[in-house]
């Protein structure tokens, strides 16, 4: 919590009397502040203000009362005023809280960096048609749909090139003469071949329109081969800006691996790369130089070498698998093996490891067999029971990667990123979590990754709560709220290959919306049967949030529309609008949600004068409490704290009084 100002000098200019009874209410308001009543202290700012219009320190005390009350608008107000009538520079969470400009510099610093954002699309990038190819289910992409993919890739470091092969097997759902794959145009295309004949093609952008000389049928089977080669795009920030990684770890030891969420398989191999179309299983094999071992998905099937200087690794991926999650990893690594009993048999947890850390690996690990377990008992079985789990050392910090998740986390290196309990290591606690969220239940377009990351995320409270108990998960959840922008919504726009990602919001705000949900609900056994059945009964397949949402409306047998629409589509946080009244002893509380669609419905919490806490739960239409022996409330909120607050009350919004306007 920010320092409040307790510097009083500019009243050696006023009268004795005024200094006196200014004095009184600058000591009465910080008091009050301490107490945690921020009306108290905003009533004593405003009283001051009075007497001394021009003082800084007064409009940036009454702005900090605000923040606490959660009325961002008022308290950027204020800070303004303060810092207009002061030389001193706005503090930065101030401009992250206030200050638009800055914040979108800042975000573009990080996710446009070389991209134009337009102010009429809501700082948008400008999607063109390279975009609509990328992202959208256009008539040659939904005649077909794919049930296997037998990739095999040479990784040649010299010169950092690959080449390969990609048969494709797909079932006909639309008479077609003419496909979409993608592939990105920086690789060659050397032939494309389909039942021995060589097909012709045409590329735009980054796909490639391939023409079969007969029309296909409907619930035809058919395969075609494409064989190409070229130079990967290197990863500018792995995994967030992907693409292929080339390192030393020495000088004479490589490492090659790749990682490429959003950017595209198609950026390294050839596919139909839209989240909506899982294979069934899937072979990889990379061949890499023979002193390296490949690390790939799945179950290792065989290694061959190929000739005097390659050798094979063929990987098996026995489940459907979406494919940014198809990688591999070239390394000089040690594998160990442990094994997990489950109610499902004994599932093989596989670690591929650097030789020198083999036993911090043994040891680190560990924490795996108690993560599992707790996702298996929350979300259903372990979904890749055949394929196994695994765990890759890597040289990028980590990417859930089916089966074979990246491991990039320095063992028990503390990370700045680590939980309070500092018991267990957040890459594993998450990316882990994404064999349930993201690899077995898949988002059917980038817009709505938030199914992957949201839930992800929230997984890890969920695993918190169960390891520690509620105090450390609230800690997680309020702890993450200060990493929320609010910029942009959490879905845009469908069928472009939305980058959702830009801003982080898919993560902490996704968490939270389902926080939210769950204190809305406010019965934890139908949230947590929701969310379970959500997972076990959409396993392999590829859904959008619609799908949840409907799957909530009907358990709770009730309207949780409103509720998405505004966490989900809007960028603003509901508004609670209140007055406060006190009559006696007793205080009046009237409240109301605002800048929210009628249905929308939302507890929140309060703590009282007398340390008392209430879930009051809001709707559209004011309502109103009267609390018997009380002079004061305020907000649980991220500024105020969560401690002592009643359960599934603790929400997120923003406030307005009208007492002060
Ligand atoms: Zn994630």
């Amino acid at each position: 919590m920010k320092q409040l100002f307790f510097c009083l000098y500019i009243f050696v200019f006023l009268t004795p009397l005024n200094s006196q009874q200014l004095d009184q209410l600058w000591s009465d308001g910080v008091q009050m502040f301490n107490d945690k009543n921020y009306h108290g202290c905003i009533e004593k700012m405003n009283q001051v203000i009075r007497l001394v219009p021009v003082f800084s320190e007064a409009y940036y005390n009454r702005g900090l009362a605000k923040l606490n009350l959660g009325d961002v608008e008022g308290a950027c107000t204020d800070m303004k005023l303060a810092g207009e009538q002061s030389s001193k520079e706005v503090d930065k969470y101030f401009k992250y809280l206030c200050d638009s400009t800055w914040m979108l510099k800042t975000l573009k610093s990080y996710y446009y960096r070389h991209t134009r954002l337009y102010p009429e699309t809501g700082y948008r990038p400008r999607y063109t048609w390279a975009d609509t190819l990328r992202g959208a289910l256009r008539p040659e992409r939904t005649c077909y749909d794919v049930y296997y993919y037998n990739l095999c890739v040479r990784i040649i470091p010299e010169g950092r090139k690959i080449k390969g092969n990609c048969e494709i097997y797909f079932t006909v759902n639309e008479p077609a003469s003419r496909i979409q794959i993608d592939l990105f145009d920086n690789y060659k295309v050397d032939t494309i071949v389909w039942m021995r004949k060589k097909l012709i093609y045409k590329r735009e952008h980054n796909a490639l329109f391939i023409n079969f000389p007969s029309i296909l049928l409907p619930g035809e089977k058919h395969s075609i081969s494409i064989a190409y080669s070229g130079k990967p795009d290197v990863a500018p920030n792995p995994p967030w800006d992907g693409g292929f990684v080339w390192k030393k770890r020495n000088k004479s030891e490589r490492w090659v691996g790749v990682a490429c969420e959003h950017l595209g398989a198609s950026s390294w191999w050839p596919n139909k790369d839209h989240l909506s179309d899982k294979p069934d299983s899937m072979l990889i094999r990379i061949e890499v130089p023979s002193a390296y071992r490949a690390v790939s998905n799945g179950v290792l099937r065989k290694v061959q070498e190929i000739d005097k200087s390659f050798k094979q690794y063929s990987w098996f991926v026995s489940y459907p698998i979406n494919n940014y999650n198809v990688t591999f990893y070239m390394g000089k690594y040690t594998e160990f093996t442990d094994t997990l009993m489950t109610a499902d048999g004994p599932l093989l947890l596989r670690y591929n490891v650097f030789p020198e850390n083999i036993d911090k690996a043994k040891k680190h690990f560990e924490q795996v067999k108690e993560i599992l377990p707790a996702y298996i008992e929350l979300f259903g079985s372990y979904p890749f029971m055949r394929d196994g789990y695994g765990l890759v050392e890597s040289l990028y910090e980590g990417m859930e990667h089916q089966t074979a998740i990246a491991y990039g986390n320095a063992y028990d290196k503390p990370n700045r990123q680590e939980y309070r309990n500092n018991k267990y290591d957040f890459i594993i606690v998450h990316e882990s979590a994404h064999e349930w969220w993201g690899n077995a239940v898949t988002a059917a377009d980038m817009a709505d990754i938030w199914l992957h990351e949201g839930f992800a995320t929230y997984a890890e409270y969920l695993f918190i709560e169960k390891m520690f108990g509620k105090e450390e998960y609230l800690h997680e959840v309020v702890r993450k709220l200060n990493y929320i922008y609010n910029f942009w919504p959490l879905i845009q726009h469908h069928n472009v290959n939305e980058n959702a990602f830009a801003s982080n919001d898919v993560y902490n705000k996704g968490a939270m919306l389902l926080h939210c949900l769950r204190c809305t609900m406010n019965n934890d056994s139908l949230f947590i049967s929701i969310i379970k059945d959500f997972n076990v009964m959409n396993r392999y397949r590829a859904l959008t949030s619609d799908d949840f949402i409907e799957l909530v409306n009907k358990y709770t047998g009730k309207n949780y529309r409103p509720f998405f629409n505004k966490f989900l589509y809007d960028k603003t946080l509901p508004v609670l609008v209140y007055t406060y009244d006190h009559i006696g002893d007793k205080l009046i509380i009237k409240y109301k949600w605002t800048e929210v669609e009628d249905g929308f419905t939302m507890p929140f919490g309060i703590e009282t004068s007398d340390r008392k806490s209430y879930r009051l739960e809001a709707t559209t239409a004011e309502k109103e409490v009267i609390l018997e022996n009380t002079s004061w409330f305020n907000f649980y909120n991220q500024w105020k704290g969560y401690e002592g607050c009643e359960d599934h009350s603790f929400t997120y919004f923003r406030t307005k009084c009208n007492n002060f306007r």
